[in-house]
Parts: C-alpha cells; sequence; structure tokens
C-alpha cells in the first residue's frame, strides 16, 4: 500500500490519476486532494477515496466543504497555506496537477519535504525554474515528469547517458488551428481553441495548445528536466500525437515513445515508476492509423515557440514573465475580451519590458509573477 497527494484533484490530470487509482484500491491510500473551489466534486472524491483531508484553495469556499464533509472524518481546509501544508504531508507520491503558477508553492512544499513528486503543473517549473531543480537537488526530491512528452523523453533516456544525447524532439500536434490562416486566426472564438483534435484536457492547456505556447513552455521545461543544454532540443509538429516524443543519440540512432493520447499512459508510468502498471486502453492499432506525418512549427502564424525559445536564452526572470503574461492573456481570451492572436502579442509586449533580476528564492518567483501579471493586465487595459 502506497500513499499518494493530488494537488489540483479535481481538474483533467486530477481525474485521469484517480481513475488509476480506482482501479487500483488496494494498491493506494490517500491523503490530501485539493482543488480551488470544485466543492461537490472534491467532497464526492474525498469520500470515495476515503482521502484524510480535502482542500480548497480559495478560502470562501470552505464552509462548503465543511458542510459536505460533515461526518465523514475527513479533515478540510481552505486557502494557500491550507494548501501548502496539504502537500508537506507525508505521501509516497505527490502528483502536482494544479494549472499555472498557483501551483508553484505546494509544488515547491512536497519538494522541500524530499517527496517523489509527479509533475504536471509545467508553468510552476517554467517560472521557477533553476530555483525549483535546487530545491529538488537539496532535498533530495524526485521529479517525475507527467507531462507526456517528457514523460517520453524520461523513458528514452532511461539506461542511457545524457552526454551520448545529440538531439532531443519534442513532437507537437499543432493544435485544433494548425492549418487555419492567420485571418482566421484572428478571429479564432474560445470554443474553437479549446476543441483540441487529440487530447481532452483542461481550457487553459487547451489554449495553450492551439496558440502553440503548450510546446514553448515545454521546451523550457524539457531544459530544466534534462541537462543537455537549449541548442540541443528541437520541435516537430506531428498532428497524430502517436511519438510522444524522441532522443536521438550520437550514434545516430533515435529512440521514441509512442502510445495512445491518454494522459493515463505517462500518470501511470509516473505512478508505478520504476515499475510498470496496467492500463485501460486499447493496444496501439498503428495499420488503424496508418501513418504518421512531420511537419516544421510555422512561427509567423504561432510565434509562442520563439517566445518561449527566447526567454529561455535569456534566462533569469524571463521565463516567469513569459509565463505570467501567457497566464493573464488566455484568461482575457477565454472571458472573451481579447482575440486569440493578442495573446502571443501581449506575452511579447510584456517581455519587452526590462525584466527583474534573476529570481533566487521561491518568494522572488512570485513577486516576478506578480509583478509580470500587473503589467500584462495594464497591457490589455490600455491597447
Ligand atoms: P484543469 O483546469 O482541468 O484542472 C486544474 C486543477 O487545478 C483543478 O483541480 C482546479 O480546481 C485547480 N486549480 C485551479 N486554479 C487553482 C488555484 N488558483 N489554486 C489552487 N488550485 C487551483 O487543468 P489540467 O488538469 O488540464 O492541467 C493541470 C496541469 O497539468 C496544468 O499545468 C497543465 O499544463 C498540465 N498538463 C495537463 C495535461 C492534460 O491532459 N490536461 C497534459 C499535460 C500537462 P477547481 O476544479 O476547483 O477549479
Amino acid at each position: 500500500m502506497r500513499t499518494l497527494t493530488v494537488l489540483g484533484a479535481t481538474g483533467s490530470v486530477g481525474a485521469s490519476t484517480l481513475d488509476l487509482v480506482r482501479r487500483n484500491r488496494d494498491q493506494w491510500r490517500v491523503v490530501a486532494l485539493t482543488a480551488n473551489c470544485n466543492v461537490e466534486e472534491l467532497a464526492a472524491l474525498a469520500r470515495e477515496f476515503g482521502a484524510a483531508i480535502a482542500v480548497v484553495a480559495d478560502e470562501s469556499c470552505l464552509p462548503a466543504l465543511r458542510e459536505a464533509l460533515s461526518g465523514t472524518g475527513i479533515e478540510t481546509a481552505g486557502g494557500a497555506e491550507a494548501l501548502v501544508d496539504a502537500a508537506s504531508r507525508e505521501a509516497d507520491v505527490t502528483v502536482a496537477a494544479i494549472v499555472g503558477c498557483a501551483g508553484l508553492a505546494p509544488t515547491m512544499a512536497a519538494i522541500e519535504q524530499g517527496r517523489t513528486v509527479a509533475l504536471a503543473n509545467k508553468e510552476a517549473l517554467v517560472s521557477a525554474g533553476e530555483v525549483m531543480t535546487a530545491a529538488v537537488a537539496k532535498h533530495g526530491a524526485i521529479l517525475l515528469p507527467v507531462d507526456s512528452e517528457h514523460n517520453a523523453i524520461f523513458q528514452c533516456l532511461a539506461g542511457n547517458r545524457i552526454e551520448d544525447v545529440r538531439r532531443i524532439t519534442l513532437t507537437a500536434s499543432g493544435g485544433p488551428l494548425r492549418t487555419w490562416s492567420q485571418a482566421r486566426l484572428d478571429a479564432a472564438t474560445p470554443a474553437e481553441a479549446v476543441a483540441h483534435p487529440n487530447w481532452d484536457m483542461g481550457a487553459k492547456i487547451s489554449v495553450d495548445s492551439a496558440t502553440m505556447m503548450n510546446k514553448g513552455l515545454e521546451f523550457i521545461e524539457a531544459h530544466h528536466l534534462f541537462a543537455v543544454g537549449l541548442e540541443k532540443i528541437g520541435i516537430v509538429v506531428h498532428p497524430q500525437s502517436v511519438i510522444h516524443s524522441m532522443v536521438e543519440y550520437r550514434d545516430g540512432s533515435t529512440l521514441a515513445q509512442l502510445g495512445p493520447s491518454d494522459m493515463r499512459v505517462p500518470i501511470a508510468s509516473c505512478l508505478a515508476w520504476p515499475g510498470r502498471m496496467d492500463t485501460p486502453m486499447d493496444p496501439l492499432d498503428l495499420a488503424a492509423i496508418g501513418s504518421l506525418t512531420f511537419e516544421a512549427p510555422d512561427e509567423v502564424r504561432f510565434p509562442a515557440t520563439r517566445l518561449a525559445r527566447e526567454a529561455a536564452q535569456a534566462g533569469g526572470a524571463a521565463p516567469a514573465v513569459l509565463n505570467a503574461a501567457n497566464e493573464i492573456a488566455v484568461a482575457a481570451f477565454l472571458a472573451g475580451k481579447i482575440a486569440f492572436t493578442r495573446i502571443a502579442v501581449t506575452v511579447e509586449r510584456t517581455l519587452d519590458r526590462s525584466l527583474p533580476s534573476a529570481p533566487q528564492t521561491l518568494d522572488d518567483v512570485l513577486a516576478v509573477d506578480a509583478e509580470a501579471r500587473a503589467w500584462a493586465g495594464a497591457l490589455l487595459e490600455t491597447t
């Protein structure tokens, strides 16, 4: 029996994680489940899995959670500090699946306790960068990548030496708007942008897929997870999402990981690591898929990967600013306030400001994040 905490239990990755746990109930005991304010779903999950504690990040939602769980013996808590406390509790595996930089402090709390963290929350690593990787090293934590691309790379690197890697190639589906003209992209609606052809995901990452910022964030994420140098990380568009990423070695061999477009595959790889576990998906049927195609990214229609690459090259505060501006712009787009193509423009203009100095601590990262959110918000108000 192993213990598990899921930060962001009510989201898409949270649901996929708990689906695997549901199928293996005798192997897991659930410690903490968290949400922002989705009390109904959180309470239902806490009851079903007999969680020790359920936490809402938004403290105003705590009374409703208390009421929903009264008489169950399940502890309840609310607010940012409660989230950090819950993430600090002993657990064999902590799945970090909160969306956005909001997940950074609890993820760091688990890392500082030296836990095994299955990381889906890419924005946290992009923003904190070396602050997070240094904490992993200092506290002897283990970071297992949940993101399907990084999980693929992690698997392709197993048993090999990082010095032998010639190139890492992240695959990108290209998202639902991949073939759209610039004029059509200007008029893309939130419903069109979240209608991903291959993956069923939360709204924010779905928009990131449509702008290609998801791949930009993953480029930075890969740089922190795998010590190969930025110049050795590339991106190729692969619309079928069958190959989840590849590692090429100096002898010319390229190892790829293939699988169904279902997050339960990489999540299972993390939950069972270093072993393997069953998943309920149909085996990959390559004959039915027929063909796998590849194309170079178009950074004119989709500038986000260029912006992310430049932010990674600049280092320091730039990745945190990129991420914060993107979060603000995506939220404005989803709220119907700005056009789809304004997302990348807002990120670029925010990065054009003179950037704060490189963050050295978690508080520094959170300060940069807050400042960049204010800048991006002001840009959206005034332009
Ligand atoms: P969802 O939007 O589906 O879920 C987000 C989760 O985070 C929910 O539990 C939500 O709670 C919680 N949450 C939202 N805002 C806050 C906040 N301010 N404080 C604390 N908790 C909050 O997201 P996804 O599951 O799609 O994505 C989660 C993370 O995983 C993201 O970083 C994403 O990039 C990454 N990822 C996702 C993949 C996917 O297939 N979905 C694939 C690879 C990576 P509530 O329900 O109450 O709002």
